[in-house]
C-alpha cells in the first residue's frame, strides 16, 4: 500500500488545485501558499528525493520549470519573481518524501514569507 501523500494528489484520490499536468509531471498549490501562487512541481514516478532521480527523470521534471514559471508569472502582472527551491533530505527541511520543486512567486523583496 502506497501512503504517499503527493501519489495519491497524482492519482486524484487527494483533490488538489492543478496548475499544469503532463505524462511525466504534475504541478498543483501549495496547501500552505507561502506567497499567493506559490506552487509544487513533482514527478508522477514516485521518487523520494534527488538523490533517487536518473538523468532522464531529472530532464522529464526540471526542464518543466522554465515554461512552468512563465505561465504562473504571466497569470499574475504582480508577480516579479520567483525562488524555486528543492528540500532533499529531512536535515534539509523536506517533509513529504514524494521528491517536489517549489515555485514560489515574489512581488516585492518585503514580502511575507510565511
Ligand atoms: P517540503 O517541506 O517537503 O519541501 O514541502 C512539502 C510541501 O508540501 C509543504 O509546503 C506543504 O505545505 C505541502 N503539502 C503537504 N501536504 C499537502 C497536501 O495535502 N496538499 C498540498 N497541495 N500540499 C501539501
Ligand atoms: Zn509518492
Amino acid at each position: 500500500m502506497n501512503d504517499c501523500i503527493f501519489c495519491k494528489i497524482i492519482s486524484g484520490d487527494i483533490p488538489s488545485y492543478v496548475v499544469y499536468e503532463d505524462d511525466d509531471v504534475k504541478a498543483f498549490l501549495d496547501i500552505t501558499q507561502a506567497t499567493p501562487g506559490h506552487t509544487l512541481l513533482v514527478p508522477k514516478q514516485h521518487v523520494t528525493d534527488i538523490f533517487e532521480y536518473d538523468e532522464l527523470l531529472a530532464t522529464k521534471v526540471f526542464s518543466k520549470l522554465p515554461i512552468l514559471a512563465r505561465a504562473i508569472k504571466a497569470i499574475n502582472p504582480e508577480i516579479k519573481g520567483m525562488n524555486i527551491i528543492n528540500n532533499n533530505g529531512r536535515v534539509a527541511y523536506q517533509s513529504v518524501f514524494h521528491s517536489h520543486v517549489h515555485l514560489i512567486p515574489r512581488y516585492s523583496s518585503s514580502d511575507e514569507f510565511k
